[in-house]
């Protein structure tokens, strides 16, 4: 262990996050007595161990959800909203000892986890002012016969899986809208990052919520622990962050019970610069939209389509930027991209880019893992990218910034649009008709239009294709864990 490594895990204990299950309000020991090791991904050191749950653990935990669901149910909306408020304020007032948390078990920059850090607090916020402006519908019926009223239910008991490249903010965008609905809920966090959901967790204990409202589960055996929890009857609800394989999986799970099931899944996101954008805003966005997170999230831009006319001023703005990047340890303040999660991400990018360049490609910036310990990869610049190689069909999730260039704006949507994915897109034009009509070609749940960053509590984030089911954030996030009843009445 080195001795930064020492004063970090001395951190973690500093921070006091609980390391146990949270089920029915107590925290405590896996039923089998089972550990899992957390890792530093910039060093391997083991940081600290967390309760590694069994299928046993996963009953007890929908029993008590399942207990807790129609007294939470019962609840005003008021009441759930003054607590989400509170965890709100809870989680600002600790920021920083929540972002050395993230950075330090996820890898991030301290500046990445920052800004995690305040957009996962903004959900308790956004859905403790929606909660409660929640309105049903009252309508006649169009024969004039009766009336029809609308009125909003929670689905009940809901199983939440997260990822761990946003630890914090992808566990309060679920379990924000599921509590101001008044439904209970189990959160799975992934293995890589659990601390970090620890901590939100006792974060809502300490605000008041009754035992059995909010569970967590840390595992090393994500399939049969989800797997006994989806088909127990009293779950209604699946809500899934994470690969497109995956939701796929849980979607068949899913189906034995006719689960209600949001699923946000991965991107592929495009980002194309016309003729006629303003370059050096064209780079700073793609600097937002590549390297947030080291390129590790759903809307990282994938693939970057520019136009002939601005592709060598873009190439060298990004070249310039990705090259003045300071690579390090995630809580080193100088750092401002941290290494990947782990040693097989670090492989698959490898492959992806060694793919592109026995196909052609050039790497003008990086382009080989770093050496040395520490799951690092440098910020990459490709160009030549044929239209055929992997880099540009699959997700990369690295900072790689693959660069195609095109000659006609007629060609491009075909070429563009060519993808199973459809979470977001990013455009580049002075001209903001033109903008908008591409948009809407743009087979995408998100377009960033002069924008290299999308997400905002209060749009609807979400995919399209096999992007995903559902929205997260807005309104929209908190009907996915309400039922519509619609009662048929003359008076
Ligand atoms: P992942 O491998 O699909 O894992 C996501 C979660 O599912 C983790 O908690 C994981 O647990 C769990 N899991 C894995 N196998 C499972 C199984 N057989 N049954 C039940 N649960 C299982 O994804 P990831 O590598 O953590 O995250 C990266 C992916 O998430 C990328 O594709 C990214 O695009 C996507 N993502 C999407 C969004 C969005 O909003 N659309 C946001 C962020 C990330 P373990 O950790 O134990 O494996």
């Amino acid at each position: 262990m080195t001795a930064m490594d020492a004063a970090l895990s001395s951190v973690v204990d500093a921070i006091e996050v609980p390391t146990d299950l949270l089920v029915a309000g107590s925290w405590r020991p896996a039923a089998g007595g089972r550990r899992l090791e957390v890792r530093d991904p910039a060093s391997g050191t083991v940081l600290a161990t967390v309760a590694d749950a069994d299928s046993s653990d996963a009953a007890a935990a929908i029993d008590a959800a399942a207990a807790a669901a129609p007294v939470w149910a019962a609840t005003s909306p008021r009441h759930r909203s003054d607590l989400l408020m509170r965890a709100f304020e809870l989680m600002r007032g600790r920021s920083e000892e929540l972002a050395l948390l993230i950075s330090l078990e996820n890898g991030k920059s301290l500046a990445d986890a920052r800004s995690e850090v305040a957009y996962a607090a903004e959900f308790f916020r956004w859905y403790a002012e929606e909660g409660v402006r929640l309105r049903g519908q009252l309508g006649m019926s169009p024969s004039g016969a009766n009336r029809l009223m609308v009125s909003y239910h929670p689905v009940g008991v809901s199983v939440l899986i997260t990822p761990w490249n946003f630890p914090a903010a992808m566990a309060t965008r679920k379990i924000g809208p599921a509590l101001a609905a008044g439904c209970t809920v189990v959160l799975k966090p992934a293995a890589e990052t659990p601390l970090t959901a620890l901590a939100v967790a006792a974060i809502l204990t300490e605000v008041g919520l009754p035992p059995g409202v909010v569970n967590v589960l840390t595992t090393s055996e994500p399939g049969p622990v989800v797997e006994t929890m989806l088909t127990d009857r009293r779950t209604r609800m699946v809500s899934f962050t994470g690969s497109t394989e995956v939701g796929r999986l849980l979607l068949r799970t899913a189906a034995d019970n006719v689960l209600k099931s949001a699923m946000e899944l991965g991107g592929n996101a495009p980002f194309v610069v016309l003729a006629d954008a303003d370059v050096d805003a064209a780079v700073e966005g793609a600097m937002v939209a590549k390297m947030r997170n080291g390129g590790q999230a759903c809307t990282a831009a994938n693939r970057f389509f520019v136009h002939t006319d601005v592709h060598d001023a873009f190439v060298d703005g990004l070249t310039a930027s990705m090259s003045a990047v300071t690579v390090g340890p995630g809580p080193d303040e100088t750092s401002q991209c941290g290494p990947l999660i782990n040693a097989e991400a670090v492989e698959k990018v490898d492959r992806l880019v060694r793919d592109a360049i026995e196909r052609g490609a050039r790497a003008l910036v990086g382009g080989r893992p770093g050496e040395g310990p520490g799951c690092f990869y440098p910020p990459t610049v490709l160009v030549d990218v044929p239209l055929d190689a992997r880099i540009l069909h699959e997700e990369v999730f690295g900072p790689v910034a693959p660069v195609f260039r095109f000659d006609r704006e007629e060609d491009l949507l075909p070429v563009v649009n060519d993808t199973d994915l459809g979470l977001v897109s990013y455009l580049y034009t002075r001209d903001l008709a033109r903008g908008l009509r591409l948009a809407e070609g743009l087979e995408s749940g998100m377009v960033g239009l002069n924008r290299g960053l999308v997400s905002d509590p209060a749009a609807p984030f979400g995919g399209t294709k096999q992007s995903g089911l559902g929205r997260e954030g807005s309104t929209e996030g908190l009907l996915e864990f309400l039922e519509a009843q619609y009662v048929a009445t003359s008076w």
